[in-house]
């Protein structure tokens, strides 16, 4: 194990001399340029990006499809010439136009989103957003996920304004070194470069946040404002002047350094962002969000910067702010890993908020209650971002029906009085931004040829050509020329990382004959956590090198990801594939590319066959490289893990079967590879390789159809959005609606309702319940009668609710499918007691149970779940 350490541990330089930009000045009729430029909507507008080309083709390739870099490297004659082009002046006004048509006409949100509580605007905090490669702050699918969620609201004219920080270096850049290993470097970005502005004073200052750290030393931040479309992105930078040295490192790099460093990062991000916000609302004039998202729990400090605002400038108690803020937050978890989520030593945690630290009105124990793992099997010397997240969120959500499940399971321990899928998590499934990741030449022959509705239902992929479709010849041919770009895009990527890794020019003529533009086409990327097992396809190298080689229906993989630096097992991994990929009898057929990223991304997903992902299930979050995939026509081949497991249906694509419940995981490994090698070498290949006399795979090619029309409308992250927009935004700004009139009566009342509750909840008791119509046998449709008689100690029957909880039991008499229904008061009785009493209809057939429980019941409550107490009966 070499390298890795050395690079991980090396700092970013702080910018010592103030530089200066010279940015282009656009002769006249070319000043839109600029707003075309900064605008990143350019970033899935196939015209604008054609525009930008067309300025000059060959300085468009040399600068990666980046506009600003582009508009700085045009000379000024060239300029002067272009300005004299009348079409293409035209052109630039036409785009212009279109542009703020885009920015300012009402879209669904305005248009059919008709709800009275609909929020005036949202906050979406995020640790990292992939938007393009050319703004390089993401490390995986979190990012992009969030990159997704904006361009698609901006899309829906969903008001939200988006919240992360500029890393100075980003992510990492990753190279290969000779022998095969993982090489970092951290590029520095200049802002002044990337397609920003910088948020000013009226007075043409730079705009600032600052915080307190401990010591009495101050962090300070300006703000980028990145418009994606119709959404402002507000990224806090630490690198400026006002700040020591350490200080303007915080913003150095994206999920570097050490616990204290992602903890200032966390800090910055939370408190510095919701101050940003409140900077942007005051300079522009936006509306304030009643609804902020805490997407993962990175961001989670926002809450606190929230409760300060509210002690400090409404004399609210810290826990009536609380309630105020926990009213207005979604909290979205993203992952089911230990080491996904954030977590810090309560000790840390102490320094920052505690001693000389602390905020006003915000006491230090107040703040590691929120985070604690004060639960059974908990760690109590941990203070955990996503536990925090839940704490002080009124609504959540993960990101797959199968990791919501999953999630309801791991966060159990905070609802300890209700069955698991009672937890108050729900799921959203991830989508991805189908103008982002539709090839363009795939969407502009669909485009030709169906209309936008059939194409948004699907169904037109379905038509056939006399019913004005897509034949499957045409369709075979367009995947066949998005496998031919990335042949010739990996066969160029694959030369330049032998030059990178020291090989001569001569040495490398065999890079020119990598892989083959008519063979099966295998796509594999990702980043590298072990649960992601990239070298699971090496489980039998001999099997798998005869299925590459083989000379009547070869494969060819195209595997691509980075690891974080300081994962070893990860950067292992990629070594051994790497070495693999290496061996002269099959690097022809299997190559690694270096440097995951979007730009690659969208090469990549489009020309593959088929999407391979086999994590060790229910590990996987959603996953949307696949869905991307499935929007180009190419089929997946995963392990039913994400979102695979819910929409896979047999047809439009492939499972690989999982070996649930084998212990050993080297075993588990093993059976999982050969189920994988046998679908490939039965049904994957064969499938492929089965033409018709025109040449064209018509079963394979039914699939595709199938995929375009059935996954195509599902996984759009519009339909994500409208799902948030409708499950999640609009029930919370509700009841942030209901908590903040001006004096937060509302706020305070919930406050002291829920002390009150938690005060007393120990006198409240199930004495006896009777029920009548209960036989040994009944029929459904039977209605049983339940009375139940409660002492509810200092608390009155308007706090609670009683319920039966009913349904069918197992033979140890766990319910495993109930319903559960309200009684209601039917007798006041002395000393505290109440009877309840009412009428369920039997719905299902079978052995069946019930049971009384008592919950605590208020208007301003998401859910009776929400104390996360319930007294049961005992009988
Ligand atoms: C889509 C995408 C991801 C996320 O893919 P998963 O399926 O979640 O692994 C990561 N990186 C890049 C560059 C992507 O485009």
């Amino acid at each position: 194990m070499q390298t890795f350490q050395t690079f991980a541990s090396r700092l970013v330089c702080v910018r010592a001399i103030r530089r200066f930009t010279v940015r282009t000045v656009l002769p006249e009729a070319l000043k839109p340029l600029d707003t075309l430029a900064l605008n990143l909507r350019w970033s899935w507008h196939t015209p604008t990006r054609d525009l930008f080309a067309s300025l000059d083709p060959e300085l468009w390739k040399k600068v990666h499809g980046d506009p600003v870099a582009l508009l700085g490297s045009l000379s000024r004659k060239r300029l002067e010439q272009l300005a004299e082009d009348r079409a293409l002046v035209a052109e630039v006004r036409r785009l212009d136009e279109d542009l703020r048509r885009y920015l300012s006409e009402p879209r669904w949100y305005q248009n059919d989103f008709d709800d009275a509580d609909k929020p005036d605007a949202v906050a979406y905090f995020s640790a990292e957003y992939g938007i393009t490669a050319v703004l390089p702050q993401y490390s995986g699918g979190l990012g992009i996920l969030a990159g997704d969620h904006l361009k698609s609201a901006s899309d829906l004219g969903v008001p939200i304004v988006g919240v992360g920080l500029l890393y100075g270096a980003g992510y990492f850049k990753q190279s290969l070194t000779r022998d095969g290993w993982q090489h970092e470097t951290y590029p520095l970005l200049d802002p002044d470069n990337l397609p920003l502005t910088l948020l000013r004073e009226a007075d043409g200052t730079a705009a600032k946040v600052s915080l307190a750290l401990p010591g009495g030393r101050t962090l300070h931040a300006q703000v980028w404002l990145a418009q994606v479309g119709r959404v402002p992105l507000l990224l806090l930078d630490s690198n400026i002047a006002e700040n020591d040295d350490s200080a303007r490192r915080v913003t150095d790099r994206l999920y570097g350094g050490s616990a204290d460093h992602r903890l200032r990062q966390e800090l910055l991000l939370g408190i510095g962002g919701v101050r940003a916000v409140r900077l942007y609302t005051r300079l522009t004039g936006a509306p304030t969000p009643q609804v902020y998202h805490c997407n993962e729990g990175h961001a989670g400090f926002l809450s606190v910067e929230r409760i300060r605002e509210l002690v400090a400038g409404q004399g609210l108690s810290f826990d009536a702010a609380l309630e105020a803020v926990k009213a207005g937050t979604v909290f979205t978890t993203h992952t089911p890993v230990p080491a996904g989520i954030s977590r810090y030593g309560t000790d840390l945690i102490a320094e920052y908020f505690g001693g000389g630290a602390e905020m006003d009105g915000i006491p230090l124990e107040k703040v590691l209650a929120l985070g604690a793992e004060d639960f059974e099997g908990g760690n109590p010397a941990v203070y955990n971002m996503a536990i925090m997240g839940l704490r002080a969120a009124k609504r959540a959500n993960g990101v797959a029906q199968l990791h919501g499940k999953v999630s309801r399971g791991m966060f159990h321990q905070l609802w300890p009085g209700f069955d698991v899928s009672e937890v108050p998590i729900t799921s959203i499934t991830n989508g991805v931004h189908g103008p982002t990741w539709v090839d363009p030449a795939f969407a502009e022959m669909v485009d030709g040829r169906l209309t936008p509705e059939q194409v948004e239902l699907g169904e037109g992929f379905l038509l056939t050509p006399e019913e004005g479709g897509l034949s499957d010849g045409e369709l075979w041919r367009m995947r066949g020329r998005l496998r031919s770009n990335l042949v010739s895009e990996a066969r160029r990527r694959v030369r330049k990382s032998w030059v990178d890794r020291g090989a001569s020019p001569a040495e490398l003529s065999w890079t020119d004959d990598v892989l083959d533009p008519d063979v099966l086409t295998i796509g594999f990327a990702r980043r590298v956590p072990t649960y992601k097992r990239l070298t699971l396809m090496l489980s039998d190298p001999e099997r798998f090198t005869r299925l590459l080689t083989d000379p009547e229906r070869p494969i060819q993989i195209i595997v691509a990801g980075k690891s974080h630096p300081d994962d070893e097992q990860g950067v292992g991994l990629i070594q051994k594939l790497v070495q693999f990929a290496d061996d002269a009898g099959v690097r022809e057929r299997i190559v690694f590319l270096p440097n995951y990223d979007i730009a690659m991304a969208q090469t990549l997903m489009p020309g593959c066959d088929v999407w391979l992902n086999n994590p060790l299930r229910p590990l996987e979050a959603s996953g949307t490289s696949g869905m991307k995939c499935a929007l180009n026509g190419a089929l997946n081949l995963s392990i039913l893990d994400g979102w695979w497991d819910e929409w896979y249906d047999g047809r439009n694509g492939w499972a690989i079967p999982t070996a649930d419940g084998v212990e050993d995981p080297a075993e588990r490994d093993r059976l999982e590879a050969a189920a994988l090698y046998e679908l490939l070498e039965d049904t994957v290949a064969p499938r492929f390789y089965d033409r018709d006399a025109e040449g064209v795979p018509r079963h394979w090619m039914e699939m595709v159809r199938h995929t375009l029309a059935t996954l195509g409308p599902k996984v759009q992250a519009t339909r994500m959005v409208r799902d948030y927009v409708e499950r999640l935004y609009t029930p919370v700004a509700r009841s942030a609606r209901a908590l903040d009139g001006a004096t937060h009566d509302g706020a305070r009342e919930l406050a002291d309702w829920k002390n009150r509750v938690r005060g007393a909840w120990h006198g409240v008791r199930v004495d006896h319940v009777e029920a009548d119509g209960v036989a040994d046998v009944v029929n459904v449709g039977d209605r049983i009668e339940v009375t139940a008689y409660v002492s509810l100690g200092e608390l009155g029957p308007q706090d609670v609710q009683v319920q039966v909880v009913g349904g069918r039991v197992d033979d140890e008499d766990h319910l495993t499918e109930f319903r559960v229904f309200p009684l209601t008061l039917s007798q006041t009785l002395e000393g505290g007691r109440y009877a309840f009493v009412g009428a369920h209809e039997l719905e299902l057939a079978g052995p069946f149970g019930y049971t009384v429980r008592v919950v605590p019941n208020h208007d301003d409550i998401a859910a009776v779940t929400e104390l996360g107490l319930a007294v049961g009966a005992h009988h």
